[in-house]
């Protein structure tokens, strides 16, 4: 399979296995003074023979590793790591390597678009919601008093999207990720959102190609949405679907629940809120598809907390909850609704 190459920003996005020599070429053409890669432990042992390699062919400063999960990512990570580049002596010439899920690289591309004002930065995910979402944008940050209440836009010179490293991911990984692609479906509509509603988590598993595909879709999509709105002021709160419920949600289970679980289960019951304000037709549709995906779709919350948390979300001002509905597959936009409005939509759901 050739590469793929998607460009939003001055940021180049390379789609394709074996990506490694593109790694090689990309620094060259950067050519920074020092570069120090940053990655969790997981990786550090999964991919060790890969980082080796990379740290002989650029003769890599350091590889600085973080401990894996969410509760790395806060501000004393980024104390230490900024310490350790210092300590390194990196230099405003110098160039960061993320390479991880979505925590690394939240810390990474933040740790370089920080020191000394920001530095280059390469980017490579290896979880499927990375590489089909997350990864792509430019968003970096740490939890600080709220999930990613600190933190930057800063899209990495170049991201590698390999599909190589899926191959040792956990299933609750994989299935975390196809939320946010059955996200991007949605949003898209057309071929993307049949070929995915005519699969399942069982014919992508056998079909290396189709997933090939999936991802692909994805990418592109996403990378379409970014490139029309990078500060989400627009077009870009149409990526949201899912979210506003899917927060709260994740705040509810106190952060047990998988992202792209929550995600789920907010795509869910958003297509169902979706059908009582837009007489959107397909929710049930949308509901097996997830579920032909392995993933939830049901939580046992309570109506009035789901509601408060909803309206804690850092993307409601004003006491009001906006929200990404579906009109019809394809056609997504942000509706503002005040909160007895979605309490009585959701009681009756
Ligand atoms: P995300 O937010 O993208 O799901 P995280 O950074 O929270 O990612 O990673 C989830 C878990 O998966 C972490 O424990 C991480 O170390 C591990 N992980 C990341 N990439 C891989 C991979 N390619 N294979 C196996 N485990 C991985
Ligand atoms: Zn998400």
């Amino acid at each position: 399979m050739s590469l793929k190459l998607y460009t939003y920003y001055n940021s180049k996005v390379i789609y394709g296995p074996d990506s490694r020599y593109q790694v090689l070429k990309a620094v060259g053409d950067i050519n920074p003074y020092k570069i120090c890669v940053i990655t969790d432990g997981n990786i550090a042992t999964l991919y060790q023979d890969y980082i080796r390699w990379l740290e002989n062919e650029l003769e890599i400063e350091d590889t600085l590793i973080i401990e894996p999960g969410e509760k790395s990512k806060n501000i004393e990570t980024v104390i230490t790591l900024w310490r350790d580049l210092f300590e390194r002596g990196l230099t405003r010439k110098s160039l960061i390597i993320g390479i991880g899920g979505g925590v690394v690289l939240d810390i990474a591309g933040f740790i370089a678009s920080t020191y000394m004002r920001g530095i280059d930065y390469i980017s490579i995910p290896t979880t499927l919601l990375a590489q089909a979402d997350s990864a792509l944008g430019g968003k970096t940050g740490v939890d600080f008093i709220i999930k990613n209440g600190i933190g930057t836009f800063y899209p990495p010179r170049y991201t590698f999207i390999d599909p190589v490293f899926l191959e040792t991911l956990p299933i609750i990984e994989v299935k975390s990720g196809l939320a946010e692609i059955i996200k991007h479906s949605i949003i898209r509509g057309g071929g993307f959102y049949e070929l995915v509603a005519e699969n399942s988590l069982e014919t992508i598993e056998r079909d290396g190609e189709l997933f090939g595909k999936f991802l692909e879709l994805s990418i592109e999509t996403k990378v379409n949405i970014i490139n029309k709105d990078l500060h989400e002021r627009g077009l870009r709160r149409l990526l949201n679907l899912g979210h506003t419920v899917g927060h709260a949600i994740e705040k509810l289970s106190s952060y047990s629940l998988p992202h792209g679980y929550a995600v789920s289960i907010g795509i869910a019951l958003e297509s169902r809120i979706s059908r009582e304000i837009l007489g959107f037709k397909y929710d049930d549709e949308v509901v097996n598809i997830l579920e032909n995906y392995g993933l939830p779709t049901e939580y046992n919350y309570d109506v009035e907390e789901l509601v408060h948390e909803m309206k804690m979300d850092k993307k409601n001002w004003h006491g009001k909850i906006v929200m990404t509905l579906i009109e019809d597959i394809g056609r997504c936009k942000p509706v503002e609704l005040d909160d007895d409005h979605i309490l009585e939509v959701l009681r009756r759901n």
